[in-house]
């Protein structure tokens, strides 16, 4: 049943409509699951990649003006932790101090380490359905962290007690079956179709953490590279397989949400989600913007240059040879991939760069057990 769209961005003001925008061109799908989250299709919603400076400060100015609910850090055993906004008395005046970015100061955001038995009196008082404040004490604002957001407190609060139940049960259980048990529950507190939670959950029991592989290697076992359907980028989960309808139906429902929520932010989401991606690994996963190289006559390295170049590195001559620019990493430490390049890919066996402008070149190549989605551009539709 299609329900009816409630909320709509034209409320906000044009500052918050640009932040929404900017996050739609930085980070495409979290900005439509973020909109599946405000119109109640999403219980929650993860960050999963880096915030810095000024983009974090207008991050945290955008939960606060859509009334959202936030849990920092992601809830994992980790000493860091923060319910920010279940603080009333933090979400009524949220202020970060940066020592970089002197001049922002909208937001006191104290960012505070947990002491471990405190941590675990909070996910016990969890699983009896009570939030407890954290007793938390000292800390830097950490830019890199990973937040939780839901619609309301409620929301939140169901989240968290899912997960620290999945924590008890996890501790109580004998190790490969608390895994498997472990996703299945995370599965559903984040809403993921069934047959997705159940995959993952039973390829991950007992074997090397494939996480994105599974996915990735059933898109080329099939022979998709070259037409991934575009929703499958829009979902926050891993899909059991690149023709999986209820992750397709997924996507397609946070897509639309998006559109009805602010419709720049959707057009800004859908441009960057078919641009083509570059796969070196799964942890090196960059979105390229494709050049026109006879429009940029004026580049250090030429096409004839590189593919030179490329077979004498690769050894073979590349299958395919594509000059783009890396705009945005997901991550500080892939700061380096950022700049206009060749790149000449054999399928799954190497893949070589070369900086069009400044002739700095990397060579990935296929060695010991790599996965077939490895070394390779896959395209969407
Ligand atoms: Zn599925």
């Amino acid at each position: 049943m299609i329900m009816p769209i409630f909320i709509s961005a034209f409320s906000l003001s044009s500052h918050v409509m640009e932040i929404l925008e900017d996050l739609a061109v930085k980070h495409p799908a979290f900005t439509a699951q973020l909109a599946a989250v405000i119109q109640g299709r999403k219980p929650v919603v993860r960050v999963e990649f880096e915030l810095h400076g000024e983009d974090y400060v207008n991050f945290i100015e955008l939960l606060t003006k859509l009334r959202l609910v936030w849990f920092e850090h992601s809830p994992h055993p980790v000493r860091i932790c923060y319910a920010s906004s279940l603080h009333k008395e933090v979400a009524k005046d949220v202020k970060v101090h940066y020592p970089r970015h002197p001049a922002i100061r909208n937001y006191d955001f104290l960012r505070l380490s947990a002491v471990l038995r405190k941590y675990e009196e909070f996910w016990s008082s969890l699983t009896e359905g009570k939030i407890i404040p954290l007793d938390l004490s000292g800390g830097e604002l950490n830019s890199s962290s990973e937040i939780i957001i839901a619609r309301d407190s409620e929301g939140l609060k169901n989240f968290l007690t899912l997960y620290a139940t999945a924590r008890e049960q996890y501790k109580q259980t004998e190790r490969t079956m608390a895994i498997e048990l472990f996703d299945r529950f995370l599965g559903m507190a984040f809403g993921y179709p069934g047959c997705c939670t159940e995959k993952f959950a039973k390829d991950r029991k007992g074997k090397r953490p494939k996480e994105d592989y599974i996915f990735y290697e059933s898109i080329v076992e099939r022979g998709f590279e070259n037409a991934v359907p575009v929703e499958l980028r829009t979902v926050a989960h891993v899909p059991c397989d690149v023709v999986c309808e209820p992750s397709i139906d997924l996507g397609r429902e946070y897509l639309r949400v998006l559109m009805a929520f602010d419709p720049n932010a959707f057009e800004k989401a859908i441009k960057e989600l078919r641009k083509p991606t570059l796969f070196i690994d799964r942890w090196h996963h960059i979105t390229i913007n494709e050049k026109e190289h006879t429009a940029m006559p004026d580049l250090t390295v030429t096409e004839e240059e590189f593919i030179g170049k490329a077979e004498k590195e690769m050894k073979t001559k590349p299958k395919e040879i594509v000059l783009g620019s890396i705009e945005t990493v997901p991550f500080l430490y892939l700061t380096e991939f950022l700049g206009l390049w060749w790149i000449g890919v054999d399928p799954g066996h190497s893949v070589f760069m070369c900086n069009a402008e400044t002739r700095r070149a990397k060579l990935y190549q296929k060695h010991g057990v790599r996965s077939i989605a490895d070394l390779r551009i896959y395209r969407y539709k």
